[in-house]
């Protein structure tokens, strides 16, 4: 499942191709799950637009579109679930099973949606969209501490709660509390100013450290000829269960917190 980096990498690699470019026309499929707006309605606000540019939003794919004339501005928003994935190909390139939506480029390029096991959601929006939560890469210190203090739930699930910071997942959460030093399981209000400003570093450091690692892959992820699978950080303790701690030698153990499989080092983290 693409995390925050992985959608980071495929969002700026996406904006590289395709900016600029004009969707001239647009054919969806008849499988109804990815569709989170109408098939008509994402057609006509797709068609004879402009493609300003394309960035993340939490973990979506938000693709900022202008048509001629029109002054309100709108946007493609794609959620890539489990396996879907956002393809830059030339016309004549292979079809892919699992196509749900081809946009056809004046380019003669075509954006195409593959969607194998259909949890990804292809949406249009007219105004701006900013999605649920705050933006865990531009979120200051002060007001990160601010989402958790009052929280009861423990510190991995609150990380978890898209309605706090937008788009963190497992394994991140997972690998900023290790180099933070703190327990996944103690309680957001038993963190100290000290411990949650460590953690506001770590959370973002771990993010950007993945961006960059994607950085020379993207185009495995937007290019039709790219092999699939994401790229992973070396994790030091997600996935890592029983094997030695890279700091201290101690087993890494697994527990679950909030329904999620959560690693951490029992020496380490306090
Ligand atoms: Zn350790």
């Amino acid at each position: 499942m693409p995390e925050l980096p992985e959608v980071e990498t495929i969002a700026r690699g996406l904006d590289k191709r395709v900016s600029g470019d004009r969707i001239e026309s647009v054919w969806i499929g008849n499988k109804p799950e990815p569709l989170k707006s109408p098939a008509a309605v994402i057609a006509k606000t797709l068609e004879r637009t402009r493609i300003e540019q394309v960035r993340r939003v939490g973990k979506h794919i938000v693709f900022d579109l202008k048509a001629a004339k029109v002054k309100e501005a709108r946007q493609w928003i794609v959620h890539l679930g489990m396996t879907g994935r956002m393809l830059v190909a030339p016309p004549e390139a292979d079809l892919a099973d699992h196509t749900h939506l081809i946009a056809r480029l004046a380019s003669g390029r075509e954006l195409r949606f593959v969607d194998p096991r259909r949890f990804g959601r292809l949406e249009v929006r007219v105004g701006s969209f900013a999605g649920p939560g705050t933006e865990p890469l531009q979120v200051q210190v002060e007001e990160f501490m601010q989402l958790f203090r009052t929280r009861k739930a423990p510190i991995k699930a609150a990380l978890l709660n898209q309605k706090l910071l937008h788009g963190v997942g497992n394994i991140y959460a997972d690998e900023s509390l290790f180099r933070a030093g703190i327990r996944p399981r103690r309680r957001a209000t038993s963190i100290t100013r000290a411990e949650y400003a460590k953690l506001h570093h770590a959370l973002q450091k771990v993010l950007k450290e993945a961006i960059t690692a994607g950085g020379s892959s993207v185009s495995d992820y937007v290019d039709a000829n790219g092999e699939e699978g994401f790229f992973q950080l070396q994790h030091r303790v997600y996935g890592r269960e029983g094997e030695p701690c890279l700091v201290c030698k101690r087993p890494i153990k697994k527990i679950v917190v909030g329904g999620r499989g959560t690693h951490y080092c029992p020496k380490c983290q306090r």
